[in-house]
């Protein structure tokens, strides 16, 4: 068993909104959130404002205690501010990526019972298209002439639930959607107890002060963004400058113009900060720091870019299922390529093999799991799928391979879960090999992640083509992706298409995914 290097930590006892906000009024005009594009700001003193007067609205509008209130929403200035006044109206928020289609978002709304939904007007259509199902009324974050807004919501006369309204650490704060180590997306349920734990290890660990401009790049909806960018930065006093949508050119206006300090990436931003031309002749001295989490980032390309614009790169490790982060390199340490990290304050770890089950000598490869207050609750009523993640012991076991250096760093290796993360962003092997399956020409299809030369990861369809029609036309890779593009959000498109005899299938019928992914066995 691995131990953190830190001593354990105190567990925060109050719920998410009052956590993130503790010292917000005091620290007054201090500016805590600021639009990149319009410089539009909200000082500290405004922020703890409006969480109270939306939360208000909120509570005017009929949404209950322990009801769930969803967003869906690129970044923005007032992502955090409804997140926050809905915890504070006793909610629990379900955080939707904001390139889902009418199609996850139905599902998802539905799923979590969604009774409220926060959106932005360049986002109606899909609303609409997705159908209220659950939702009694829509809000819109910026102006709609058909809905409400946050900013009617704020100018609310209703009374302001009270900031020590009863919202127990075991009630339910965040509810993001993964699939975790398998199958269809799940309702991850994050209690307040497991936000503000993360929270606070995080804070102890990488230490975020006052004087740091955080670039919210990275989207809220995911964990990531959420406890490391509204959480951490917010609770630290620190200014958060929000980008709405990443375009290369956008990024680095605001990177190397706002006096950026610190800014959460995922690898594709740090692969642009390493061989993009438009990052030639800018001044990046402001910047003290880039951390990349959410999928694995190759050592090569970190050193690139420290060596090409003087910043360096680390590397930090979770999983939404632990709130989310379970890794972090730890604040005047300097990692070792390639290592995420160590495990956080209060995090315990072990590597287990997953050929028989105990736990891999020192050095060598096993899963990863890990145990602390991060560890989620469960996923929304489905208590099957969280046992097959969290054990008895309370371990969440990750999917993920990994090894520890003698000094205990540690270094995710491969991933033994079917999950694929392109960009960042999970891609379910089965969701595309479904949609395949729809395809007349498809007899076959199978779907895994593969990755370049840059240690990029994108999927990739094998597809064993149903016998032609006769007319000498075959099925082409063109019209395999054309056709899952047409289906799919565009983040889970199919890449690339090889055209297989068979699939390799286990006695008992089970696609051999780590034959397709093994070069070796693709030959
Ligand atoms: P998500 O729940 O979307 O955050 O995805 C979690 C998964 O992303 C992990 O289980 C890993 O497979 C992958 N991941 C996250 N961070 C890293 C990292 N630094 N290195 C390698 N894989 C990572």
């Amino acid at each position: 068993m691995y131990r953190s290097p830190f001593q354990d930590i105190d567990l925060p006892a109050r719920p998410l909104d009052e956590y993130i906000l503790e010292g917000a009024v005091e620290r007054g005009a201090h500016p805590a959130l600021v639009d990149a594009a319009s410089g539009r700001t909200i000082t500290y003193a405004e922020l703890a404002e409006l969480v109270g007067s939306v939360a208000a609205g909120l509570a005017d509008a009929g949404l209950k205690p322990g009801e769930v209130l969803a967003v869906y929403s690129p970044n923005s200035l007032f992502y955090p501010v409804a997140c926050l006044a809905a915890a504070r109206a006793g909610a629990a928020v379900t955080l939707v990526n904001a390139l889902a289609t009418a199609k996850d978002l139905a599902r998802q709304l539905q799923d979590a019972e969604a009774r409220i939904l926060f959106t932005v007007s360049a986002l109606l259509p899909t609303v609409r298209e997705a159908g209220a199902g659950t939702v009694r009324e829509v809000f819109v974050l910026d102006a709609d002439e058909h809905h409400r807004s946050i900013g009617d919501l704020a100018r609310s006369k209703g009374a302001r639930p009270a900031a020590d309204a009863a919202r127990g650490s075991a009630d339910t704060a965040l509810l993001p959607y993964s699939s975790g180590t398998s199958g269809a997306p799940k309702g991850v349920v994050l209690t307040h107890g497991n936000v503000t734990a993360n929270i606070a290890q995080m804070s102890h660990a990488l230490e975020v002060t006052p004087d740091h401009r955080v670039l919210a790049v990275l989207p809220f909806f995911h964990a990531y963004g959420f406890s490391t960018l509204i959480g951490v930065t917010l609770r630290s006093g620190a200014t958060l400058v929000v980008l709405p949508r990443f375009d290369l050119a956008g990024f680095l206006d605001v990177l190397t113009g706002q006096r950026i300090t610190h800014a959460l990436v995922a690898p594709p931003i740090a692969l642009a900060l390493a061989k993009h031309p438009l990052v030639e002749g800018r001044d990046f001295s402001s910047i003290r720091q880039l951390l990349s989490a959410a999928a694995p980032l190759k050592p090569e390309l970190a050193e690139m870019v420290h060596r090409r614009i003087g910043v360096p790169v680390v590397q930090a490790y979770g999983m939404t299922e632990l709130s989310p982060g379970a890794h972090v390199p730890p604040r005047g340490q300097t990692p070792p390529p390639g290592s995420v990290g160590k495990p956080l304050p209060s995090t315990e770890c072990r590597l287990v093999s997953p050929d028989h089950g105990r736990d891999v000598a020192p050095g060598e490869e096993g899963e990863l799991w890990v145990r602390g207050p991060q560890v989620m609750r469960g996923y929304l009523g489905r208590p099957t799928d969280t046992a097959e993640v969290v054990d008895e012991d309370g371990w969440l076991h990750t999917g993920d391979l990994a090894r520890v250096d003698e000094d205990g760093w540690f270094f995710i290796s491969d991933r033994v879960k079917e999950l694929i993360k392109y960009k960042g962003y999970q891609v379910l092997p089965g969701e595309l090999e479904a949609v395949l399956l729809t395809h007349p020409g498809v007899a076959d299809a199978a779907v895994v992640g593969v990755t370049d030369e840059d240690g990029m990861e994108t999927p990739r369809a094998y597809v064993v083509a149903a016998p032609g029609p006769g007319d000498g036309t075959a099925l082409t890779a063109e019209a395999v992706m054309e056709y899952v593009a047409a289906r799919v959000a565009p983040y889970k498109k199919v890449r690339s298409v090889v055209f297989l005899d068979a699939l390799p299938r286990s006695n008992a019928g089970k696609i051999l995914r780590r034959e397709l992914r093994n070069p070796a066995a693709r030959a």
